[in-house]
């Protein structure tokens, strides 16, 4: 089986050869993955250790000597937990860039599998999405936190639900402070009761947020505290990337 397996590998390869989407390397068959080589895997800062339990922000005890995380001291987040799966530079910004601003759907099984590990926790889990506002999901024709939650939910046999809605227009959070981003994103979600009628939702269902970047978890906390408010306990939150 397993050269049988092998040859159709190499003979489809052959008539349609398979290009890393970052270097551009053939891809001969010996990648696990459909668009990107090893060596480009390989160049991925994942963010397997050293984050801080809370607020998920990778070497935040760096050469600093200290017990508690100096990026979420003083705040309070309405999630129990924060993860990211990597680093916001490299390979990991050109891929959050790819199905954001190009809504690239092709990479989608790779990210899932790039999270098979760091992630392998999600089985049978709900996944919510951080939802869009009508209108820029209408200009730009898909929610890139949905296409991730799609690749997870695949990979990890968890189902997404639409559970919140953007209730306020926001400006774009980049360029923003600290302060200004959690002022921007106030009142900016709400529970869609609806939603959670129909699928009929356990209060006490564990419940991930996902989105693309995380920067200081201000509209990871936004979601977390509309939900809160709608009764539901046990929020966490997840992210593809960490700026
Ligand atoms: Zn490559
Ligand atoms: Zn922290």
């Amino acid at each position: 089986m397993g050269f049988a397996k092998n040859f159709v590998g190499t003979v489809l390869d052959c008539l349609w050869p398979r290009h890393c989407f970052h270097c551009g390397d053939w891809l001969h068959g010996h990648s696990h993955y459909l668009h990107l080589c090893l060596r480009c895997v390989g160049s991925i800062n994942f963010i397997c250790g050293n984050s801080c339990p809370r607020c998920g922000h990778p070497h935040w005890d760096d050469n600093r000597g200290e017990s508690d995380c100096w990026n979420c001291r003083g705040r309070e987040f309405a999630f129990r937990s924060c993860r990211s799966l990597f680093e916001y530079n490299g390979l990991g910004r050109a891929i959050v860039r790819e199905i954001k601003y190009r809504g690239s759907l092709f990479l989608l099984p790779d990210v899932g599998r790039l999270s098979r590990e760091l992630f392998g926790d999600l089985r049978g889990k709900v996944l919510v999405p951080v939802p869009l506002h009508w209108r820029r999901r209408l200009l730009r024709g898909y929610n890139q936190s949905e296409l991730i939650c799609s690749a997870l939910a695949s990979e990890h046999g968890c189902r997404t639900l639409r559970l919140l809605r953007r209730v306020k227009p926001t400006r774009q959070q980049v360029g923003l402070g600290r302060v200004q981003r959690l002022e921007n994103m106030v009142s900016a979600f709400a529970v869609d009761g609806h939603v959670v009628r129909k699928k009929k939702i356990a209060r006490d269902e564990e419940i991930f947020l996902v989105d693309d970047v995380l920067t200081t978890g201000s509209t990871m906390h936004a979601c977390a505290v509309a939900l809160a408010g709608a009764g539901f306990r046990s929020v966490q939150a997840l992210s593809l990337a960490r700026g």
